[in-house]
């Protein structure tokens, strides 16, 4: 298939481009390099020894959106553009909520004017809101979020669905990713934050090499095992995978829409994955255990069986793994991708 890569040059979208392309597949990448840098393109291709054609513009201009339908022959569409920074989301509510509902809209108009009736999402475990039972299984009903980020994520769900059923032929596909982490095995694409990571394995990587004086852990008296917050990490070629398979499973799903979660099915505290790390690096990391972060739930991770058996598709990645592979990344890339095109 021919696929366009919406926010490709991101971090798991740089990934899946790899991925798909290792499928067999063709990519077509539209980012408006507004969260990422243009050299991660060349990266991947020479990760990938082809060309990849890229388009840099904002989806949310539609007319440039549906023209691109038409330069370019397109079979289906993942689409990960989008704003993420659940705390800035709280400040910037309108920017969310016009960036990720507009970019989603424009996409399916343009889908529509061009009878593309694939799509996969990026989606997250974070639609599942505060009172869901863990493990996290799909068919929980009253989706929610506690952030506008996350009500960008439930509400552009409802607006697939709702699509999904009214477009003969659609075929969507909603992956709920719970904590992406890791970095190619290669150390030449990874995770790269700008300002002050926000997420707990890119700080940890970054404490590493110097860039930050210490970890401080959000809390150590939740009521899990050593008191700091459980959570489903999960390794970023693994959720590559995961799309892959997602993609090549739309043709045979019985119904327009349907909601996978992409995790290993297995929680790991804060204070685990931060030991892990160390192991990784080879040496003791400077922390200190603060207050908690308002908002974190004690601990979930995913019930990942619905991907397991549907798509055939589960996580082989151990923190190790995540933690060998971020450092890899980390200590190759101190400063993140290059400036530059
Ligand atoms: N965390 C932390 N220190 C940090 C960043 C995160 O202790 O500097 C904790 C956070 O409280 C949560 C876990 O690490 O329990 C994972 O947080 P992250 O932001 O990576 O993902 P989230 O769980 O919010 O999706």
């Amino acid at each position: 298939m021919r696929v366009l890569v919406s926010g490709g040059a991101g971090y798991i979208g740089s990934h899946t481009v790899l991925a798909l392309i290792e499928a067999g597949h063709s990519v077509v990448v539209v980012d408006d390099f507004s969260n990422s840098k243009p050299t991660v393109v060349a990266r991947l291709e020479s990760l990938s020894g082809q060309h990849i054609p890229v388009h840099a513009f904002d989806l949310a201009d539609i007319d440039k959106t549906t023209q691109l339908f038409s330069i370019e022959e397109i079979d289906a569409v993942i689409h990960f553009a989008g704003f993420k920074a659940v705390g800035e989301s709280v400040s910037k509510p309108l920017e969310y909520y016009q960036n990720n509902l507009g970019s989603t809209f424009s996409l399916l108009h343009a889908m529509r004017r061009h009878e593309v009736k694939k799509l996969v999402f990026s989606s997250s475990a974070t639609v599942y809101g505060d009172n869901a039972p863990v493990p996290y299984p799909e068919d929980y009903e009253h989706l929610a979020a506690a952030s506008p980020y996350g009500r960008t994520k439930v509400m552009i769900e409802h607006v697939l669905s709702d699509v999904a059923h009214a477009t003969p032929g659609q075929r969507i596909a909603l992956l709920r990713y719970f904590n992406p982490v890791g970095a190619h095995p290669s150390g030449e694409i990874g995770e790269d934050p700008q300002g002050i990571p926000n997420n707990l394995m890119p700080f940890v990587a970054q404490v590493a090499i110097g860039r930050r004086e210490k970890l401080e852990v959000f809390g150590g008296d939740y009521p899990t095992a050593d008191g700091t917050c459980e959570r489903d990490y999960i390794h970023v070629q693994d959720l590559a995978a995961g799309h892959v398979a997602a993609l090549e499973h739309l043709d045979t799903m019985s119904e327009p829409v349907r909601a996978f979660n992409l995790g290993t099915g297995t929680g790991t505290s804060v204070m685990e994955l931060f030991r892990a790390f160390e192991k990784a690096v080879g040496r003791e990391l400077p922390y200190e255990v603060v207050g908690r972060r308002p908002g974190d739930l004690p601990a979930y991770w995913a019930d990942p069986s619905r991907a397991r058996d549907e798509l055939g598709w589960t996580a082989t990645r151990t923190i190790e793994d995540m933690c060998a592979d971020t450092w890899r990344w980390q200590s190759a890339n101190p400063q993140g991708f290059p400036d530059g095109s």
